[in-house]
């Protein structure tokens, strides 16, 4: 699988609005934000979709949960509420093949999405 924007972005070969960093995960401001607050968490190791996770992944998958949770908590959106989303695929919406987890807060989020 070929390299994505966002592996720019963990190679610091672009800018991004970097709000959390640890050893395997990433995170930064959507640049075309759907919500007050519209953060990515992305792992560092790329894998192209939801769909090509493997057992091995749990924890990383696990990591980026509650990554993006403790931010919610950190900012203090947490009670509030928020959404998080991963798009998979043509129909799920996924547009950069580095799978990622939105972040949404700020404002009442509707359902269904559409
Ligand atoms: P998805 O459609 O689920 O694959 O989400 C990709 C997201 O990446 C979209 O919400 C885009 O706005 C966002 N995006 C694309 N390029 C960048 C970038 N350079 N910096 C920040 N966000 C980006």
């Amino acid at each position: 699988m070929g390299d994505t924007i966002f592996g720019k972005i963990i190679r610091r070969e672009i800018p991004a609005d970097i709000v959390y960093e640890d050893d395997e995960v990433l995170a930064f401001r959507d640049l075309n934000p759907q919500a007050p607050v519209h953060v990515l968490f992305i792992p560092k190791r790329a894998i192209p979709t939801l769909d090509d996770a493997q057992p091995e992944d749990v924890a990383l998958l696990g990591r980026l949960l509650l990554a993006a949770a403790g931010y919610a908590r950190r900012e203090g959106f947490a009670e509030q509420g928020y959404r998080v989303v991963n798009n998979c695929r043509e129909y799920g919406g996924q547009t950069v093949y580095h799978l990622h987890l939105h972040l949404l807060a700020g404002r009442h989020l509707g359902w269904p999405p559409g």
